[in-house]
């Protein structure tokens, strides 16, 4: 599931969170990797507070943000971004455990 689409769903409760929804978001990065992967999107209920097992070897953060819609010219469209994002909780790869 990615960011950059029309929209995106709680994974606690499957709402539906589009422009002007807060979010939290949890992303992850291989330790060679230039790009978070943004994998889990929470409502403000069902947000985690903190990375539960943190993982060896990858950077994870847990943001906060707001939804925001960026219109896209070419193929008039909108699509969703995540604007204000505030770092709730991050790890970083040298913590946890092996997988
Ligand atoms: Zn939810």
């Amino acid at each position: 599931m990615g960011i950059s689409r029309t929209r995106v769903v709680c994974l606690g409760c499957g709402a539906n969170l589009g422009e002007g929804r807060a979010v939290t978001v949890y992303g992850y990065r291989g330790a060679d990797s230039e790009t978070w992967n943004l994998r889990r999107c929470y409502c403000t209920d069902c947000a985690p507070t903190a990375i539960g097992e943190p993982t060896l070897g990858v950077s994870e953060l847990l943001v906060q943000a707001w939804l925001g819609s960026i219109a896209l010219p070419r193929t008039r469209t909108h699509e969703l971004c995540l604007t204000e994002v505030e770092v709730v909780d991050a790890s970083p790869p040298t913590a946890g455990s092996d997988p």
